[in-house]
């Protein structure tokens, strides 16, 4: 039985006006609520306009007690006058309890923060503290991802390029390593067009068996050698639990695809890496849905992870993707993570790569992720998105002030 089925409805208003009734189901809308507000406040079922008369109800929403306790986070703002004696002797107590203690440190506060049941946090009586100055539940479904955990913009190092600082990071390169010679034709054009970092896919998941899968373990020692050669950190992508290993060894940076973004066992495991992850937004996801794939990696202890918009799947055809750029100031506001866009498989559209590029620099994304080929019309993979080196020059060219006015260098 799923969590919706399971949850109670307890009624405490009616009221009834004209509309049409479409019908509403009982799981959706339960499901609607829960992603509004945390599934603990109060709710609305709402018939459709039309011919009938529809009904509204107003409930209140009471998850069973097992859902309710399960993964809760406390954040603990400690006092200004509180010691580093008080900050360990309230993690000893949270540990003892068998919760999960964290501390982290801002520049004018400390806060600690706890995670597990807080039925059992509550007996510590934390509130009652005298270095404790605030005691704030964290209601969003994500935890260590949100910024009321860490009000501060995490600044991820890929190689030694920083995203998430002052400094608006491009990575550039082809859809997949093809060979040596295109690789590194494509890798001198970018990085003299000013790129900060390589890509290129080494495994290639595609819509299609029939299509180019990449060259594999060749094209990782590609992409290394050249990492090393142009000074350039690489990032690629994985696509299984099993090439984790390998592409860790061989490049600065993880890839994880639109296509795997919701593979678990995946993401736990990156949560192992040493290497910083690339989570790009999958096409039929959520925000919610990112930010709890990015809890997947943090959880299970990588804490530099890079989010990436790429587009989703909505009814439009025109473009291959609808490039769904107010993700940006709105995680930007949830999250302290640092967020990318994708304006090549956003688009699908080469001429449209430029403009969105702007687009993302304007509205405060971190830095953009862009296809460039040396010769588009012979690549094996995105061609038709996949700039020439000349038109990503003017590019760069273009975007400078774009990345100026939003308080940002290149
Ligand atoms: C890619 O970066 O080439 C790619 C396959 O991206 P996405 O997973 O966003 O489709
Ligand atoms: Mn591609």
């Amino acid at each position: 039985m799923s969590k919706y089925q399971r949850t109670r409805f307890t009624p405490t208003s009616m009221s009834f006006g004209m509309g049409t009734w479409a019908g509403c189901r009982y799981e959706s809308t339960a499901h609607a609520i829960e992603k509004r507000d945390g599934g603990k406040d109060r709710g609305g079922l709402i018939g459709n306009s039309g011919r009938f008369s529809y009904l509204a109800l107003s409930f209140q929403l009471s998850p069973p007690a097992e859902v309710a306790s399960r993964s809760y986070k406390m954040i603990i703002v400690l006092k200004p006058t509180a010691t580093p004696e008080d900050a360990d002797q309230i993690l000893r107590q949270i540990e003892a309890l068998g919760l999960k203690p964290l501390h982290l440190p801002g520049t004018e506060r400390v806060v600690l923060g706890a995670l597990g049941d807080e039925r059992i946090l509550g007996k510590l009586h934390l509130e009652a503290h005298p270095a404790v100055e605030s005691l704030k539940p964290i209601l969003a479904p994500y935890k260590l991802v949100s910024r009321s955990m860490h009000p501060h913009d995490t600044v991820v190092n890929i190689g030694d390029v920083p995203i998430g600082g002052d400094r608006f990071v491009v990575i550039a390169g082809p859809c997949a390593v093809e060979s040596l010679e295109q690789m590194q034709d494509t890798a001198i054009a970018v990085k003299n067009a000013g790129a900060a970092c390589l890509r290129g896919g080494a495994y290639k998941p595609r819509t299609s068996p029939y299509s180019f899968q990449g060259l594999g373990l060749a094209g990782l020692k590609i992409l290394r050698d050249l990492s090393k050669s142009m000074n350039m950190p690489v990032i690629t992508e994985a696509v299984e639990v099993g090439d984790l290993e390998i592409v860790e060894e061989h490049a600065s940076a993880i890839q994880i695809g639109a296509r795997n973004m919701q593979n678990f066992r995946l993401l736990k495991s990156l949560g192992k890496c040493r290497k910083p992850i690339l989570l790009k937004r999958g096409m039929a996801s959520t925000i919610d849905d990112l930010l709890l794939a990015a809890e997947y990696i943090v959880s299970e202890g990588n804490p530099n992870v890079v989010l990436c918009e790429r587009g989703i799947r909505t009814f439009e055809t025109a473009t291959r993707s609808t490039l769904d750029l107010s993700v940006v100031p709105y995680i930007k506001q949830r999250s302290h993570l640092p967020i990318i866009v994708d304006p090549s498989h956003g688009t699908g559209i080469r001429d449209l790569v430029e403009p969105m590029t702007l687009a993302a620099a304007a509205c405060g994304a971190d830095g953009v992720i862009i296809e460039v080929h040396r010769n588009p019309a012979e690549a094996l993979s995105d061609g038709p998105q996949s700039l020439y080196p000349e038109q990503f020059a003017r590019l760069m060219q273009k975007l400078r002030p774009f990345v100026e006015a939003a308080g940002r260098t290149l």
